[in-house]
């Protein structure tokens, strides 16, 4: 209960240093926090998660092992026929109530994904938003969905007739916790699914009190169910269960590859994988004239460190046009160096196994003799000492095509600058590479925009500004970045199933 009360971040860390051990998160099935000594329900194997600011352990969770899982699944299925059977207006009014109650304990949740996530509390409060705008959105949507009906060769009449496809596993990463796990809770439960959730190990405090909120909110129990666990046990079984229907997945490449290879023989079964990327940004000569070359700056650093660059779109190859690739290089590093400062605009990293992928990324980079406008190879942090996951900023130049730097995800605060000569060039750079979520273009030439644009390997493409996003645009990534496209009727084809009547047209 005492989780509830903290509303700053200097109550919350009062809180987590008075406590004699640290918290315990439990599995929500069947609307209700499953109690500890509830063995049965509940794996007594359980994984520490540390505070990445400090370094502090301060929550531990359950691994939930398959038995435990396939629970869980039976209470999603159990809820099934009756929740697939509400009508949409009470769908959208218990969605709508969720929306409601998150935005009444909005700091509440932006203080506890801000301590367990690392980012600052300001980035935190944004993605609260934005997971408060994923249930208003498709409490909305949901009402104003429309069947068309056609007359095929004037003898029958012919319509779409969408159902729920069932139980959903729903499978969310550590970088953005509760935005992108109510990403997929609010559509899934909104087209009439149900659904067994997984956030990341790494992540888990805000989805263990999202419970609270389903709770409150009237969501009928074993409509949605929350469990906690790692990947290796607990994410897949619960992706390989014949009693679910369908996975929305959102994490790294490999980790699909396996979700594709764990349901091969389920062929029915629904995947939508929403994967890695190592974006391009591409700065044409034009983007830094005077009047321009502030925006094309700012939102080249924007793209490349936000959330210390643990977004799966942020833009880490910066390719600039020869002609002011110095004066960019110049002055974007001026400009990060002054406006991303570790521990005020810039968070810790995640967790110690990324701080160190990261840190080996770097010597890598020291090895291979990559130039360091900004930052430097962090240091090894001791096992015995808790410390803060801590990387500044860090702008390389002079690093190989065939570099593991330039061809990896390194999901962190580092971005590589490399000239380009003309326009055909910077589509082969910024198309060379395995991945295809996101490209960021900066120019002031119109034509550019669209001729270049259109030739990106890349399922969203932003021209002079990022990240922005209509929630009824489709969202998703090409070659290895994913399959499937979520948002809007997007998700509505992830969390429905399609069968085509013909009636007769007499
Ligand atoms: P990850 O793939 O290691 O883990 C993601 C989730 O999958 C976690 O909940 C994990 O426990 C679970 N998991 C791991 N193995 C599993 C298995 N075999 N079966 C089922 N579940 C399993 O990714 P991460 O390190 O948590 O997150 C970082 C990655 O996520 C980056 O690659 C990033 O680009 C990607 N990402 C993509 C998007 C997008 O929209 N495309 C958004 C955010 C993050």
């Amino acid at each position: 209960d005492g989780l509830w009360t903290c509303h700053t971040l200097e109550k919350a860390s009062s809180f987590l240093t008075s406590q004699r051990h640290p918290l315990s998160l439990y599995n929500f099935v069947g609307g209700q926090y499953i109690a500890p000594d509830n063995a049965s329900a509940e794996s007594s194997q359980r994984i520490d998660s540390y505070e990445p600011k400090t370094g502090r352990l301060i929550y531990t969770l359950p691994c939930t092992q398959p038995d435990a899982v396939e629970e869980a699944i039976k209470n999603a299925k159990a809820a099934f026929p009756s929740w697939s059977k509400t009508s949409r207006a009470e769908r959208s009014a218990i969605l709508r109530r969720v929306s409601e109650l998150l935005q009444q304990n909005r700091e509440l949740f932006a203080v506890w994904e801000s301590i367990d996530q690392g980012k600052t509390l300001e980035r935190a409060r944004i993605e609260v938003d934005r997971a408060i705008s994923n249930f208003s959105y498709f409490s909305t949507f949901i009402l104003h969905e429309q069947t068309a009906a056609r007359m095929v060769d004037g003898v029958a009449l012919t319509y779409e007739h969408r159902s729920p496809a069932g139980v959903f596993a729903l499978i969310s990463p550590w970088n953005m916790p509760l935005y992108l796990l109510t990403w997929k809770i609010a559509p899934c439960l909104a087209f009439g699914c149900t659904a067994v959730a997984k956030p990341s190990e790494v992540t888990s405090m805000t989805a263990f009190l999202l419970g609270g909120i389903f709770q409150k909110a009237g969501v009928p129990p074993g409509v949605i169910n929350i469990i906690f666990g790692d990947g290796a046990t607990t994410g897949a079984a619960l992706v390989a269960s014949p009693l679910v229907n369908g996975v929305s997945f959102t994490g790294g490449t490999q980790t699909g590859i396996a979700i594709r290879r764990l349901t091969a023989h389920q062929i029915g079964k629904h995947l939508s994988l929403e994967l890695g990327g190592k974006n391009p940004t591409l700065v044409f000569a034009d983007s830094m004239d005077r009047l321009v070359r502030e925006r094309t700056i700012r939102i080249a650093a924007m793209a490349a460190f936000e959330n210390q660059g643990e977004i799966c779109l942020c833009g880490s190859r910066i390719y600039v046009e020869r002609s002011v690739h110095d004066d960019f290089v110049r002055e974007f590093t001026a400009y990060v160096k002054d406006k991303y400062i570790v521990g005020k605009t810039v968070g810790a990293v995640a967790s110690l196994q990324h701080y160190d992928k990261i840190r080996r990324y770097l010597e890598l980079a020291v090895e291979e003799k990559a130039t360091f406008h900004l930052g430097s190879a962090p240091p090894a942090l001791q096992d015995n000492e808790p410390q803060g996951y801590w990387i500044e900023p860090i702008i390389l130049t002079d690093v190989a095509k065939d570099s593991a730097i330039q061809i990896d995800e390194i999901f962190g605060p580092v971005v590589t600058i490399t000239p380009f000569d003309g326009e055909d060039a910077a589509v082969q750079l910024a198309n060379d590479s395995e991945y295809g979520l996101a490209a960021i273009l900066l120019t002031t030439d119109g034509s550019r925009m669209r001729r270049v644009g259109e030739q990106l390997e890349a399922g969203l493409v932003w021209v002079n500004c990022w990240l922005v996003r209509e929630l009824g645009t489709p969202f998703g990534g090409m070659k290895n970045s994913g399959t499937g496209r979520e948002g809007g009727e997007h998700s509505r084809n992830v969390f429905t199933v399609v069968r085509t009547l013909h009636l007769p047209a007499y």
